[in-house]
């Protein structure tokens, strides 16, 4: 194992256990040596580089002469066997011209790249602070795959020193020479994007399951997330902004299941063939279906932890239909989510 590699495993492992940085399986880290762009697996979590291999090594060369031409649909060609497959973003990490490559749904940025304006908030943010590390662009969101990487190639064509792309109701792009180049760019963009966060109504203790749905449901365990139920504002984002980014879709699906008593919820679940794995009661809490995985967990999380950062007035910009069924029926997140389990 190269030093640079020990420098990125540490890296990968400090920001994996950060949940402002990253979401259970999200996120995705890549470094060049030569012509080997060492990627992060698809499916597998940055927390656990310091324990597993988590990278797969593919051909740059034969990568970069297929976006040459323009082509971002080649799968990227991996150098001998490995059981993991490269993350579903490759090619954009391939586009950057900096050794690391840092892809990350950030909370604190995130929070800004779900608004309907964001584009003009990142622009204001970013001409006040002046921060001269950080050379930014911006795209508008596109499917994760070859269309985002068209875009982000479309965007480096125009700011050819850009090291910190910003991707609507997406996340960030960064890119450095190294492992602290990384950090020192992301120090900044979190001094610029963290704002005062509102307070949310949070209950006191965990709520409590009916006797008859004992076996089916549990509350969910973080009590800070049980506000999406009980803080009005949060709660009425649950029916209009739900799926805000990408992976929210992937692990949590396209709608919310959000209803005003256990009354409705009853007499609701008559006509559900199967009970919804997710629930929200208003006024009552937020309840699970004990099988609950990890990574949906983490994205739930995720969620609280963004439209809690975001006033109440704030315009989003959700997802459309269109947009959330071509993430669900893409055959490469289904793999991904079946191995974040
Ligand atoms: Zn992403």
């Amino acid at each position: 194992m190269t030093t640079l590699h020990q420098e990125i495993n540490r890296l990968c492992a400090e920001l994996g256990k950060d949940p402002l940085m990253v979401q259970g399986a999200g996120g995705n880290i890549s470094y060049k040596e030569g012509n080997v762009l060492w990627i992060k697996g698809s499916g597998t979590w940055l927390a656990h580089a310091d324990q597993d291999n988590i990278f797969v090594p593919v051909d740059l060369g034969k990568l970069s002469h297929h976006l040459v031409k323009n082509d971002f649909e080649s799968s990227p060609e991996v150098i001998g066997e490995h059981k993991l497959r490269p993350s579903i973003e490759t090619t954009l990490h391939a586009l950057m011209s900096q050794k690391v490559v840092v892809h990350l749904h950030a909370i604190e940025v995130l929070t800004h790249l779900i608004h309907k304006d964001s584009q003009k908030i990142i622009g204001r943010l970013f001409n006040e602070s002046q921060n001269g590390q950080l050379q930014i662009a911006f795209v508008q969101y596109h499917k994760p795959g070859p269309q985002l990487a068209k875009a982000i190639q479309e965007a480096l064509a125009n700011n050819l020193k850009a090291n910190v792309i910003f991707l609507k109701n997406h996340g960030i792009v960064i890119g450095a020479d190294s492992a602290d180049g990384i950090r020192v760019l992301l120090r900044n963009l979190h001094s610029i994007c963290a704002g005062s966060t509102p307070v949310p109504c949070i209950p006191a203790h965990l709520p409590t399951v009916p006797n008859e749905l004992k076996e089916r449901y549990i509350p969910f365990a973080d009590i800070e997330v049980q506000a999406l139920a009980f803080d009005p504002n949060l709660y009425s984002r649950l029916q209009y902004d739900w799926v805000l980014y990408p992976d929210h879709a992937v692990f949590l699906g396209k709608e919310a299941f959000i209803y005003p008593s256990w009354e409705s919820f009853f007499s609701a679940a008559h006509s559900q063939a199967q009970l919804p794995e997710l629930i929200f009661i208003e006024n009552t809490g937020v309840f699970v279906k004990p099988n609950f995985n990890l990574a949906k967990m983490a994205q739930l999380r995720c969620y609280f932890d963004v439209i809690s950062r975001v006033g109440p007035t704030a315009q989003l910009d959700p997802l459309s239909d269109n947009e959330v069924s071509a993430l669900l029926n893409w055959d490469a997140e289904k793999l991904r989510q079946q191995m974040a389990k």
